[in-house]
């Protein structure tokens, strides 16, 4: 087919889609709604202005106000300031403009590597790196010390009591929370805010529309409505010395657009990339750019040509019969052609630090709002179910900062699926492909916009072990064939190939992909989930689904659901590595494990992103999402824990088969481990469907890295071959359940296992495989007796504590050798047994220090604790009273220099004593030089701990600090400083540390 043929094609494609869509709109989802039942939304920040979106004018505006006086809160939806410029690649100034002064000066000027671009002339400048742009907008709002998150949507708006707007509801993955404020600055690109509080707009037309996309790496289409822009992207390495260039094209594309809607919006998006995508590229927009054709009516129209930033009366922004909201955007009440120009940054830029001001002495003039609220209203026709969603604020935990009523309102159903997907990543876009592929319809909602998630916008482009048979081998065959002859074959990949190849596979076999679209909640009705609520540009909404899989890689939706669900708590604290990867263009492979951020906690999403650009100020750009290796997981109808895989055990309802080593990134907590070391060596291991299953609920599916799994299991379960064939499996599941109109639990799993089988995602044997524990059980004598032999057999010992401890206590009483009594005597104190606390006791008061394990996230393998740590820990477990006395003695000998797992060690046994005799011991090791002071509490010093040159040694010593202050406040404190410390820990930005130390104070 030629390229006219082709395009033709694709034309064909989008009728049939944007016909599928007005039937969703026009149908059984018209009219329909939910009730959502009345709730208090906690409040995260009461100020005098917010700003509503992260444009470049937005920035100013937010920077404007707060040098006003005003006090200022900023929420940006993308995960980076500058979606103007970076989200659509506008990032080329014309020939006339000329960056003067302030804000839009920095943005432009390389000041990186000046020194490249040799050539003075106007014409010869470079445009700016993205990595420039969002650095340049984050430091403008620390430095004016505006508060801001990324990855918010404004869901609502506050009113109050006499019906003045009185700030926004937002959502993000922290799930929603309240902004109060006086004025509201509207800096989406299509006046969001301005819709949400009902302002009047001009009809969207139904017509073709006009929108532009850029493509990088790429020379014009033949026969298609491009430019090459001016100058070259440039990425120049840190050192200088290597300088990549790519072009870039900007497409006009015309388009059918049936509304105004955001389906329509997508479907569009869509199909622009249909048109332009190409093997060469190395990045594109990720939204489609359009000056809309629909502004809001305000209490002043002007027409004509742009008059000028100084000139233009701010009535044009100020939507009619609304006080103290600005629409900063392409939506002013302006002729379309004054907007073009107004969207230009450096006059956007002036014209947000004009509206700023004017913000910030209108709020002066208002009174604080009073009783904000959001409104209620009835629905005649409501469907059965209510919203559950996350209400606890911004953090992982809650917060007493006060909440607003939201009162019983409806939200619109915006569609209707047999499988909706939330989440579009390594799990979730194989789900989606799986499902659409048996017949279900079926939606993928994405809030990135890209498909791939870690494997692709995460910049891991590159297996390391995995079962790379079945769906993934499938797939890895298409992604190579992307490019023709030039493909790379697995284990490594393009990734804007492996994007692409998920994209048009959901597309070849009938689902829908909403990009931007960020999952915020779900509809349940009694213990079944029957929708997704989702937050997009435009606002929030429901779309109804037969089964819902979560993909969100952190449980999200079985968490707002209700779901009970594992994460960092009082207990313990331990969390794999995160990373945060630089980005150049072309690149597929970055790996990095620098930080430990909960990616459920936006405030640590926010210190992770600005850190990191710190980290990388040099790259071209940082990935848009955290790479976090360990989230939070849901309880599911059973947890697989390590011992299973240890034990190689076979369930009845495998649905998948991981393989990989114990990659830890940081330290085991199982008592196996502790034991035993996690293997290097790869293994195999099953997931049982029941893992997938949030218990107590119906119509909901969970993959990825979300599962029902301990901690210490998920590094052979997280390989993104077996996530991807995991969410194949989980999407053949969901249309299964659909299409027979059955519970998630009432599928025929023989038929499912069947169906990995004839794929080849599984062997034949999972078909008659049955528990393999109780033939396991029958080893457990034999096993007893091994574990003489250097802990051999450990793993069927501990996985029947019941009948393995009246065989232990034997063989510890009757051991006549010295070596063979303290192996029996430590698994059973690990098993909280003190029968032999008195020869565990004897050896660590013999035993001298040993050489301990200091904190290491990239490359960890094996033990994370010595022997005598080990010891230690089960001596602890024994709560013998013998146990106090060499402890505390061992503990006096450690300093700065000991390495951490020896407070850890001596920490988890201290606290499991809780005696009081420990507490000035352990307040003596926090009052040793360098023991104190790594709590952070403030973005400088996040920025500062991301550029130390051991990205070890600030989790090691933080973590030490946080440790003992737990185990002190466990033993009854000293002076107060265990609790001091842990009120500090609470701040801190990291939200694993917060999350762990306000689980360990409220759980006295
Ligand atoms: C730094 C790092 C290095 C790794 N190295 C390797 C390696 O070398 N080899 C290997 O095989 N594996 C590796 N892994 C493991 C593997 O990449 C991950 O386990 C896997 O990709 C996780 O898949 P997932 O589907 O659970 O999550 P993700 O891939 O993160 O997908 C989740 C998706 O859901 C979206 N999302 C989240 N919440 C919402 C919401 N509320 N609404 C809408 N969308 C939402 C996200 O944007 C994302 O696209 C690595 C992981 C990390 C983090």
């Amino acid at each position: 087919m030629n390229r006219m043929g082709e395009v033709m094609g694709h034309l064909g494609v989008w009728i049939a889609v944007a016909a599928t869509m007005h039937a969703i709109l026009a149908g059984g989802a018209r009219g329909q709604f939910v009730m959502e039942t009345e709730r208090e939304i906690p409040v995260a920040y009461d100020v005098d202005v917010v700003v509503v979106g992260g444009s470049s004018g937005g920035v100013a505006a937010a920077v404007a106000a707060a040098d006003a006086g005003a006090k200022v809160f900023l929420a940006a939806p993308r995960p980076y300031l500058g979606e103007d410029l970076c989200a659509t690649w506008r990032l080329w100034l014309e020939p006339s403009e000329d960056p003067a002064d302030g804000l839009g000066k920095a943005l432009f000027e390389r000041t990186v590597f000046a020194e490249k671009s040799a050539s003075t002339s106007r014409e010869d400048r470079l445009p700016p790196t993205p990595m420039q742009v969002k650095r340049v907008l984050d430091e403008a709002l620390l430095q004016a010390g505006v508060p801001f998150l990324y990855g918010c949507y404004a869901t609502e708006v506050l009113r109050d009591d006499k019906g003045r707007l009185a700030g926004i509801v937002m959502a993000n993955r922290s799930g929603r929370q309240a902004v109060r404020a006086k004025v509201i600055i509207d800096a989406t690109p299509r006046a969001a805010v301005a819709r949400l509080a009902g302002s009047t707009f001009e009809a969207y037309p139904v017509s073709s529309q006009t929108f532009k996309r850029v493509v990088v790496g790429t020379t014009p289409r033949e026969g298609a409505a491009a430019r090459r822009l001016p100058i070259p992207v440039r990425s120049i390495s840190e050192d200088g010395c290597s300088v990549l260039e790519f072009d870039a094209v900007e497409y006009t594309l015309s388009m059918p657009m049936p509304d105004g809607s955001f389906s329509s919006f997508a479907q569009a998006e869509q199909r622009a990339r249909d048109i332009t995508w190409d093997p060469a590229q190395v990045g594109a927009s990720e939204v489609l750019f359009q000056v809309p054709p629909n502004p809001v009516h305000c209490r002043k129209h002007l027409t004509g040509t742009w008059p000028g930033v100084n000139e233009i009366d701010l009535d044009a922004f100020r939507p009619k019969e609304q006080e103290g909201l600005y629409v900063l955007g392409g939506c002013a009440d302006i002729s379309r052609e004054a907007a073009e120009v107004m969207l230009r940054t450096l006059t956007f830029v002036a014209l947000g630090t004009r509206i700023g001001v004017a913000a910030a002495a209108e709020a002066r003039e208002l009174p604080a709002p009073r009783h904000a609220r959001v409104s209620g209203t009835k629905a005649a026709d409501a469907i059965p179910g209510d919203v559950r969603e996350i209400l606890t604020g911004i953090r992982s935990f809650p917060m007493e900062t006060g909440t607003v009523r939201s009162n019983a309102h409806p939200l619109r159903v915006v569609g209707s699926y047999d499988v909706v997907v939330a989440g579009g990543g390594t799990g979730g876009a194989p789900a989606g492909i799986a499902a659409a592929r048996q017949g279900a319809k079926t939606l993928v909602l994405e809030y990135l916009d890209g498909l791939g998630g870690v494997g692709t916008l995460g910049l891991i482009g590159k297996y390391y072990y995995g079962h790379l048979e079945g769906f993934t081998a499938e797939m890895d065959k298409g992604v190579a064939a992307m490019g023709g002859s030039e493909g790379k074959p697995a284990p490594s990949w393009n990734v804007e190939w492996k994007m692409e190849w998920y994209r048009r596979e959901l597309r070849k076999a009938g689902a829908e992909i909403w990009f931007s679209a960020l999952a915020c909640g779900v509809v349940r009705n009694g213990n079944r989930v029957v929708g997704v609520v989702v937050a997009t540009p435009e606002g929030r909404g429901v779309v109804l689904a037969k089964v819902v899989i979560d993909a969100t890689g952190n449980a999200n939706m079985a968490a707002a659901a209700g779901a009970e669900c594992l994460t960092t708590d009082a207990v313990d604290i331990a969390v794999q590595g995160t990373g945060m990867p630089p980005r150049e263009p072309g690149a597929n492979y970055t790996n990095t494990d620098y930080t430990m951020t909960d990616d459920s906690d936006v405030v640590d999403a926010w210190r992770t992103f600005v850190s990191g650009r710190v980290k990388y100020k040099k790259a071209f750009d940082l990935a848009e999402i955290v790479d976090s290796r360990e989230r939070r997981r849901v309880v599911g109808d059973y947890v697989l824990s390590p011992l299973d895989i240890w034990n190689q055990r076979t369930f009845p309802d495998s649905v998948v088969m991981s393989y990989s080593n114990f990659d830890t990134h940081g330290y085991t907590i199982h008592p196996l481990f502790s034991l035993s070391p996690p293997h290097e060596e790869p293994i195999a291991a099953y997931t049982p469907y029941r893992c997938l299953l949030p218990k107590g609920l119906d119509g909901i599916i969970v993959t990825g890295l979300g599962i029902s799994a301990h901690r210490d299991a998920m590094p052979i379960l997280r390989m993104q071959a077996d996530i991807q064939n995991q969410g194949y499996a989980m999407g053949v599941a969901a249309a299964m359940a659909a299409k027979a109109g059955v519970g998630t639990r009432d599928i025929d799993i023989k038929a499912l296992q069947k169906h990995l089988v004839e794929k080849g995602n599984l062997p034949e044997s999972v078909l008659t495989d049955t528990d393999s524990y109780p033939a396991l059980k029958k080893k457990l004598a034999a096993a007893v007796k091994d574990v003489r032999n250097d802990y051999e057999g450990v793993g069927i010992v501990l996985a029947f504590p019941d009948d393995a401890l009246p065989l232990l206590r034997k063989a510890c009483k009757a051991s006549s050798s010295d070596a063979d009594k303290r192996v029996y005597a430590h698994i059973l104190g690990m098993l909280g047994d003190g029968t032999g606390a008195a020869t565990l006791s004897e050896a660590v008061a013999k035993a001298e220090w040993d050489k301990g394990w200091s904190f290491t996230g990239m490359g960890q393998y094996g033990m994370s604790v010595s022997p005598l740590d080990s010891l230690i820990i089960a001596l602890g477990r024994t709560r013998s009273d013998k146990a106090l006395s060499p402890i505390l003695e061992k503990a006096a000998l450690l300093t700065n220099e000991s390495e951490f797992s020896h407070f850890r060690a001596v920490s988890l046994a201290l606290e499991t004593l809780k005696d009081r005799k420990a507490a000035p011991v352990i307040a003596s090791l926090l009052a040793k030089p360098g023991m104190t002071g790594y709590a952070c509490t403030t973005i400088e010093a996040a920025k500062r701990a991301a550029e130390q040159a051991d990205p070890n040694v600030d989790r090691d010593h933080s973590l030490r600090e946080l440790i003992l202050a737990r185990a002190l406040y466990r033993c009854g404190d000293h002076e107060g400083i265990g609790e001091r410390i842990l009120n500090e820990y609470e701040k801190d930005l990291r939200g694993h540390m917060a999350r762990h130390s306000h689980c360990v104070l409220t759980s006295k």
